[in-house]
């Protein structure tokens, strides 16, 4: 079926992209093919933006920073509720652009949906309540202010792992603070972007203040450059690999950008001999699994102690069998395609290396067609293989036997990463010191559905700086500026 079928209104199918309130071409006319990654089948072609189209997004989000800043938090407030109203009547038709290019089940591109949608009606409600401070003045003829303004034209260049709420995390705290953007999505996934654009246009957020440029890998690397080189930009925000932060971090240094860094994990999955076991298996079965393990919290390391390890691999290997894999369209799905086939080599590597290495298969370990496979399960992983290093992304749980808390601590924490770390235990007291001794930005307590709107999200070390939503998530795209004043 065409996607334009699939959809309700297939008018949100956008083939052009968004600059300055227009429906534009790439200057240079040239366009790039988006590819559904459960059958390969071309289902769109968007422009394929180079430097020349980055610098005129910047020009229109520079026009329109001073009109959108001017605006109360309350106007802004009420523009952003009418743009969150609309995402939420068109849900069902982006939860199919999002199936469509990314590959994810259907149900759970629905589940993407709510949860990317929350960003906008938090910080919609959060724009109001941009608030400074008068600092008690240790002068008596002196008053001080703390103000908080937008820091103004800002620059967002997302992965293709979760289409929306990527952007939304990003894009409603940067408009809610005043600022302007322009956002360039990745390769694999526009569709969803352009359509959250053309929602945003029809609530009445003015031309220029978002803009999404669509560009395929090579022209990612020019419009990055631009983006990140433009004096005019102010801020930067980041998602994706470490590897990619690291030289967006450097190319913005040059204009001493603030930046925003969401990277890579490799989380552990630690589970206790006193856990119960089957809140352990859930958690383990919807964090690994939830998006074919494409998600930069998904746990990448189980750490099983002795007393329940045997039952704990059992168990998971017999649900993890069980999951069907296919077409994220098709009913009754649980795992989708991985998003191409370099993303299967890479899994297969790392499966194969561990097993090379002396781990044992116990379920899965093989490709499907496409991007396609198998969920997997291997016992017996050690420090010495590589996905106990690197990210696997992919559906794989590797688990290694641990006796005691002291031996735990002393590999739960990774040189590199620290975004989210789990831990499963009925013991209050280990919780705690657990939890304390984890180098992570975020820690599950018996829980794996760690992220929603109200909570900080991001990383310590290279996975990252600064956090996004929450209370504190807005301060990112805000600046503090003091006032002295004499009292004369
Ligand atoms: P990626 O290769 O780093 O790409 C992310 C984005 O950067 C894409 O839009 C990509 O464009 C663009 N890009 C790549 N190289 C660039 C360059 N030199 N200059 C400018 N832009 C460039 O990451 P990915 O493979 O899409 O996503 C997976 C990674 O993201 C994983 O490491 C995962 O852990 C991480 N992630 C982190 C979080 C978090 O919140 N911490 C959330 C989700 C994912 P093209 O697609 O056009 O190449």
């Amino acid at each position: 079926m065409k996607l334009s079928e699939r959809l309700k209104e297939a008018g949100l199918l956008k083939q052009h992209f968004l600059c300055d309130g227009q429906w534009q071409a790439a200057l240079s006319g040239t366009q790039f093919a988006v590819a559904d990654p459960a059958t390969g089948v071309q289902i769109a072609s968007v422009p394929n933006a180079e430097a020349a189209d980055a610098t005129v997004a910047i020009d229109a989000a520079e026009r329109a920073l001073p009109s959108w800043r001017a605006l109360t938090g309350k106007q802004r407030a009420r523009t952003m509720r009418r743009w969150y109203d609309l995402l939420c009547e068109s849900a069902e038709d982006l939860a199919v652009l999002i199936s469509a290019e990314e590959g994810k089940p259907l149900n759970e591109a629905r589940a993407e949906v709510e949860y990317g949608v929350s960003f906008v009606e938090w910080f919609a409600e959060e724009a109001k309540r941009i608030d400074g401070d008068v600092l008690q003045s240790p002068h008596s003829d002196k008053r001080l202010l703390a103000l908080r303004q937008p820091i103004g034209v800002c620059v967002s260049i997302t992965p293709w792992n979760f289409p929306l709420a990527m952007i939304t995390r990003k894009v409603a705290p940067a408009l809610a603070a005043g600022c302007t953007i322009v956002v360039k999505p990745a390769e694999q996934t526009p569709l969803t972007a352009l359509a959250i654009g053309e929602l945003a246009l029809r609530a009445g957020i003015p031309g220029g203040v978002l803009n999404i440029l669509t560009a395929d890998s090579a022209n990612s690397v020019l419009v990055g450059e631009v983006l990140t080189g433009d004096p005019r930009v102010a801020h930067l925000s980041f998602t994706g690999s470490t590897e990619v932060g690291r030289i967006l971090m450097r190319q913005c240094a040059s204009t001493i950008k603030k930046v925003s860094l969401e990277l890579g994990g490799h989380a552990p999955f630690i589970v206790f001999d006193d856990a119960d076991l089957e809140g352990a298996i859930e958690g383990a079965l919807s964090a690994k699994y939830r998006n074919a393990g494409q998600a930069c919290i998904s746990p990448n390391r189980f750490y099983v102690q002795a007393g329940i390890h045997d039952r704990f691999v059992a168990r998971i290997s017999e649900r993890s069998a069980a999951l069907r894999v296919g077409n994220g369209f098709d009913p009754g799905v649980n795992i989708g395609p991985l998003i191409d086939a370099q993303a299967v080599t890479k899994v297969q590597q790392h499966v194969d290396d561990a097993i090379r290495q002396g781990a044992q298969l116990v379920t899965g370990g093989k490709p499907g067609e496409l991007g396609f496979f198998q969920p997997t399960v291997i016992a017996g992983v050690t420090h010495a293989m590589v996905m106990s290093r690197e990210e696997t992304f992919g559906p794989v749980i590797g688990v290694a036997r641990f006796e005691t808390e002291a031996e735990l601590l002393a590999i739960a924490n990774h040189k590199e990463y620290g975004l989210a770390a789990y831990l499963y235990t009925r013991d209050l007291a280990r919780a705690w010191r657990v939890a304390e001794a984890l180098e992570f930005g975020m820690i599950g307590i018996n829980a794996s559905a760690i992220s929603n709107e109200v909570a900080p999200f991001g990383g310590v070390k290279q996975s990252g700086l600064g956090r996004e939503g929450s209370k504190y998530g807005i301060d990112e795209y805000l600046e503090m500026k003091y006032l002295c004043v004499g009292l004369q």
